[in-house]
């Protein structure tokens, strides 16, 4: 497999995607959650039955779903299927992305709009770039390669195999889904159309990286209930929510929050936080890989309510919990072969692979959860969710001959 030949396949087609607005809204409980995602949703369809693909369709909740019929002799190969999201990151805006096509990249600074840059001095991976291609945005915006460079590194392997007929292959599931950044998408997941024995989501950072261990995720709501007086003759009486919910705020460690910790260090993290006198709510995200280490964090909640309360005489604070998504490790160990024949895969295509915990979920984690073993391959993207994201092009061909191989390795046992 050429560069250039797959460059041809894999730009056009990136470039063309990032241009649709897919921001979703983790306030609007619909999936989709926004009306952009239908488009790109539409897009891929057409281009998926003009590749020839069977059985192409949107669900009713924006779930696109295809299947590359298996070559003549390997129907009885097992079906592998391959999954990217629409949607991109609520944290930075998607609209008007304009992609920069920066090719032969001359090693300096890049400057982009309202004083930002992409400077390689401090970002290794970006100097290793040099003469090589590269696309960033203008810094007005993210520019979606999380995950649309996934998407386009799938459609460009799917019709790679479509153009190269002799590379002999069993039938494989292509799956673009809606709403994965808000994680509410998944209820909707049209698991009884899927034939896949295994999935593989095209979703993750720089080239070589496998991804099959997730953190746990739980979510916490704390309500603060407050005792309220007139303001003037309040000594001794007000019992202020909005000033219990900020102290609670203050009371997590400082040292467990996301900017404080990496690889396997878990974390709290406020999302957000409202209120007024009477009543307040603080929205907290736990993470962490071991599940005694959840339990500590949960548990920790609860006495950080009865500080506050004590703090507070007269106020009520409520810990309300509840699991978001489970670490796919123990799922995965179970059939060892999935992620045998990635890292197969990858050795034939010439890459060094390692393994790295997700701070995070994806699909595949919660597709995991649900019985389809699903680890995630890098994409060659960095810097997602904000506006110094870039993607190497010539990583993304990397990708994409790692999808073609173990498309070409589960159909030859
Ligand atoms: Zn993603």
């Amino acid at each position: 497999m050429k560069d250039d030949e797959l460059e041809n396949l894999l730009v056009p087609r990136f470039l063309n995607y990032v241009r649709y607005d897919t921001e979703s809204n983790r306030h609007n409980e619909e999936t989709p959650s926004t009306q952009g995602q239908w488009e790109l949703a539409k897009v891929l369809q057409n281009e998926l039955s003009a590749l020839g693909l069977k059985d192409v369709k949107i669900t009713e909740h924006c779930y696109v779903i295809a299947r590359l019929p298996s070559s003549p002799g390997k129907e009885n190969a097992p079906c592998v299927g391959f999954l990217a999201h629409l949607d991109t990151a609520g944290d930075v805006t998607g609209k008007n992305v304009k992609p920069q096509f920066v090719q032969n990249y001359d090693g300096e600074k890049i400057e982009l709009t309202g004083g930002l840059c992409l400077d390689p001095a401090k970002e290794p991976d970006l100097a290793s770039h040099k003469g090589k291609s590269i696309i960033h945005c203008d810094g007005t915006t993210l520019l979606g390669a999380d995950n649309k460079a996934g998407i386009a590194e799938i459609m460009s392997a799917v019709e790679y195999l479509v153009k190269n007929p002799d590379i002999a292959h069993g039938s494989v599931e292509i799956i673009f889904t809606p709403d994965e950044e808000t994680g509410k998408g998944l209820p909707e997941f049209p698991l009884n159309e899927i034939k896949s024995a295994a999935c593989y989501t095209v979703d993750g950072g720089p080239m070589g990286e496998i991804e099959s261990e997730c953190f746990n995720a739980w979510k916490a709501d704390i309500e603060f209930h407050g005792k309220v007086i007139h303001v003037g003759h309040a000594r001794g009486i007000l019992a202020n929510a909005a000033l219990m919910a900020s102290t609670f705020a203050t009371l997590l460690p400082r040292s467990e929050s996301p900017e404080a910790t990496d690889g396997y260090y878990g974390y709290y993290c406020p999302m957000e936080i409202s209120g007024d006198l009477e009543n307040a709510a603080l929205e907290i995200f736990l993470r962490d890989f071991d599940l005694d280490g959840m339990k500590r964090r949960l548990d920790a909640l609860e006495s950080f309510a009865k500080t506050v309360e004590a703090q507070f005489p007269g106020g009520k604070v409520i810990v309300k919990t509840q699991p978001q998504y489970y670490n796919m490790k123990l799922k995965i160990d179970e059939k060892p072969d999935v992620l045998e024949r990635l890292k197969k895969a990858m050795v034939n295509a010439g890459i060094e692979w390692r393994l790295k915990p997700i701070r995070g979920g994806t699909d595949g984690s919660r597709l995991t959860e649900l019985g389809v073993p699903t680890p995630n391959i890098f994409t060659g993207g960095r810097n997602f969710h904000s506006r110094l994201e870039w993607v190497s092009v010539s990583e993304m061909c990397a990708a994409c001959k790692v999808i073609v191989e173990l498309i070409r390795l589960w159909g030859s046992n």
